[in-house]
């Protein structure tokens, strides 16, 4: 019998959905006749750092070589800002990359990869690309329920991922809880703990993950020039672990994964504390607004610690994304993150965030 081609592919990959990222909004803004705007994805509203942009334009000419693909000058800023080594610090074409690397590193067919629902899409594409059987623990409260998560590492369990704070939710867990969770973690298991949103977090108990790195754990901890420091379209960011743990996913790291562009414009994004401030400072102005608006209209959504808020509409979120569209504001609905009747909105600039509550406001009454 002659193959097909799908007898030439495993059966774990077959069986992945694919992810489907959104349409552009130029096309979005071309099928409609709507000028629109995007509050879909997390990005920061206030573009990249102007420094960024000249880092961009000094190295371009320079495009025709390849980087340096060890990413010496960012991961040296990164280790004297963190306190940490080089050796302690990997590059990775957004923090995705390493979500994936981490996956292809330590877990096989045989093994188990544990994270909680509700959670980054990420972690359940990496665990199925490689075959791994994806457990999930149910979210308490909305949050991450940690203690429920520690109980269901098993024998074979290979790598946790967690996010801190939690893409879509927003929530956040404490150091502290984390402190109670780690210890209950056996060594030989890798925890993978996202913090995308790093930089927006205000709360003073937040994280001390980097503590756990210096003690020589098994933890990698993922950070990201994607939302606060404003460089999502150039994919750079960079995970923080203990030599050894970070020695082999450099062994099946493509060489060259971030481009010198990408990692010039980090390394000025990274000076320029003025646009991070101005970022985080508009997004916390925005992210009261927005609640406050939605309090007022007697909307159901989660506080939030990020640059994002999901909001219950109370509705099928599919319909409620189609009919702000019309109205030239992008959502993202979040029925493929496990919430059927909920849109995350991304916290824009004022201006987008009034055009958002706007448009919500007057849909509103179709759907109610
Ligand atoms: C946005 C986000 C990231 C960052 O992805 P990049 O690949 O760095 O752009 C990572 N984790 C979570 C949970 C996110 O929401």
């Amino acid at each position: 019998m002659k193959r097909t081609l799908i007898d030439l592919i495993p059966t774990y990959i077959t069986k992945l959905r694919p992810y489907v990222p959104g349409k552009p909004v130029e096309e979005i803004e071309r099928e409609l006749k709507v000028k629109a705007i995007k509050l879909a994805s997390n990005e920061n509203p206030l573009g990249p750092s102007p420094k960024a942009l000249d880092a961009i334009m000094h190295f371009l000419p320079q495009a025709n070589r390849y980087p340096d693909g060890s990413g010496y000058y960012l991961r040296e800023k990164l280790a004297g800002r963190l306190g940490v080594s080089m050796d302690e610090i990997i590059l990775g074409a957004g923090s995705t990359e390493l979500i994936e690397l981490v996956a292809r590193t330590f877990v096989t067919r045989e093994d188990e990869v544990l994270t909680s629902d509700g959670s980054f899409a990420m972690y359940y594409i990496a665990a199925q690309e490689v075959g791994a059987q994806l457990v999930r623990v149910p979210l308490k409260n909305s949050e991450y329920d940690l203690e429920a998560i520690s109980r269901g590492i098993g024998e074979r369990t290979k790598v946790v991922f967690l996010a801190n704070p939690n893409n879509p939710t927003g929530t956040m867990f404490t150091a502290t809880e984390f402190e109670r969770f780690f210890p209950r973690v056996p060594e030989d298991v890798v925890v993978v703990l996202d913090e995308a949103y790093f930089d927006y977090v205000q709360r003073p108990d937040y994280s001390r993950s980097l503590e756990y790195v210096r003690q020589g754990r098994n933890l990698l901890v993922l950070r990201t020039f994607s939302k606060a420091h404003g460089l999502a379209g150039l994919r750079i960011g960079y995970g923080i672990g203990r030599p050894e743990l970070l020695g082999y996913l450099n062994r099946i790291r493509s060489p060259f994964n971030t481009s010198a562009i990408a990692q010039a414009a980090a390394l000025a994004a990274l000076d320029d504390v003025d646009h991070i401030r101005r970022s985080v400072e508009s997004n916390n102005r925005g992210l009261k607004f927005l609640a406050e608006g939605l309090a007022r209209m007697g909307v159901k959504f989660i506080p939030s610690v990020t640059n994002f808020i999901l909001v219950d509409v109370g509705s099928d979120g599919d319909e409620v994304f189609e009919l702000l569209k019309h109205e030239g504001v992008i959502v993202r609905p979040m029925a493929f993150m496990g919430f059927p009747t909920a849109i995350r909105v991304t916290v824009g600039t004022q201006e987008e965030n009034e055009t958002f509550l706007r448009a919500f406001e007057k849909v509103r009454s179709t759907f109610v």
